[in-house]
C-alpha cells in the first residue's frame, strides 16, 4: 500500500524542503496546493486571476477549489505512488474533504507530520528567502548567500525572485490563518493516533532524519 502523509506547519516551517527530500528518497509525490495556485496565477488561468489577490494579502484560497486541485491531481498518480500533502488541508472543511477524496481512490492517511515551529524566527526566515528563478535553488538574504554574489551555486543563473506574499504583513497573516484554521484540524488527526510531532527548529538533516524515523517505524 502506497503511504499518505501529511505535513503540517506554518509558512517557512520547511514543508516544501523535507517534502522534496521524501520524494528523492522515496519515489513519492508531493501535492501542493500552494504551487498548484502559484502555476495558476502564472498561466492566468480563471482560477489562478481569482486566487490572485486572496494569495497576495496572505488569506485561503476557497476549500472547493484546493480540494478540486487536489482530487484532480491524485487522479493522475498510479495507484502504487506515495503522495506528500504539503500546505493541504488548512482548515476542517478541507481535512473532511480529503477523508473522502482518498476514501474514494482506496487511500488512506497513514501519518500526520507537524513541524513544530517558533514564529517569530519563521518571519525571519521566510521574509529573507529568494529563489533561482531558472533551476529554484533556494538562498537567504542572511543565512545563505550565493557563494559569488549575483550568481546561483547550483545552475550560474543570475535571475532571482521572491514570493510576492513573504513580506512580513503578509506571513504574519498567514501564521495567523494557520493558527485559528489549521492548528484545530490536529486533534481530528490526534483522535487517531497519527500525528507525530517534529522540531521542525533543528537543522534540515535532523528534521529529515526524525522524519525517515517515523516512516521506518510505520
Ligand atoms: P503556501 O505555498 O502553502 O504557503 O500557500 C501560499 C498561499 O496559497 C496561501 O497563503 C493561500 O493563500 C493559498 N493556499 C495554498 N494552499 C491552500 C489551501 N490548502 N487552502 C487555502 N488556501 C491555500
Amino acid at each position: 500500500m502506497p503511504i499518505n502523509l501529511i505535513l503540517l506547519g506554518p509558512p517557512g516551517a520547511g514543508k516544501g524542503t523535507q517534502s522534496s527530500r521524501l520524494e528523492d528518497a522515496h519515489g513519492m509525490v508531493q501535492l501542493s496546493t500552494g504551487d498548484m495556485l502559484r502555476a495558476a496565477v502564472k498561466a492566468e488561468t480563471p482560477l489562478g486571476l481569482e486566487a490572485k489577490a486572496v494569495m497576495a494579502a496572505g488569506d485561503l484560497v476557497s476549500d472547493d477549489i484546493v480540494s478540486g486541485l487536489i482530487g484532480e491531481r491524485l487522479d493522475q498518480l498510479g495507484a502504487d505512488t506515495g503522495v506528500i500533502f504539503d500546505g493541504y488541508p488548512r482548515t476542517r472543511a478541507q481535512a473532511e474533504a480529503l477523508d473522502a477524496l482518498l476514501a474514494e481512490r482506496g487511500r488512506h492517511l497513514d501519518h500526520v507530520i507537524e513541524l513544530v515551529v517558533d514564529e517569530d524566527a519563521l518571519v525571519d526566515r521566510i521574509t529573507g528567502r529568494f529563489t533561482c528563478a531558472a533551476c529554484g535553488a533556494g538562498y537567504h538574504d542572511r543565512y545563505k548567500q550565493p557563494l559569488e554574489a549575483g550568481v546561483c551555486d547550483v545552475c550560474g543563473g543570475t535571475d532571482f525572485k521572491r514570493r510576492p506574499d513573504d513580506t512580513e504583513e503578509t506571513v504574519r497573516k498567514r501564521m495567523a490563518e494557520y493558527r485559528a484554521k489549521t492548528a484545530p484540524i490536529l486533534p481530528l488527526y490526534d483522535a487517531r493516533g497519527i500525528v507525530s510531532r517534529v522540531d521542525g527548529m533543528a537543522n534540515i538533516d535532523a528534521v529529515t532524519q526524525s522524519i525517515e524515523g517515523i516512516l521506518d517505524a510505520g
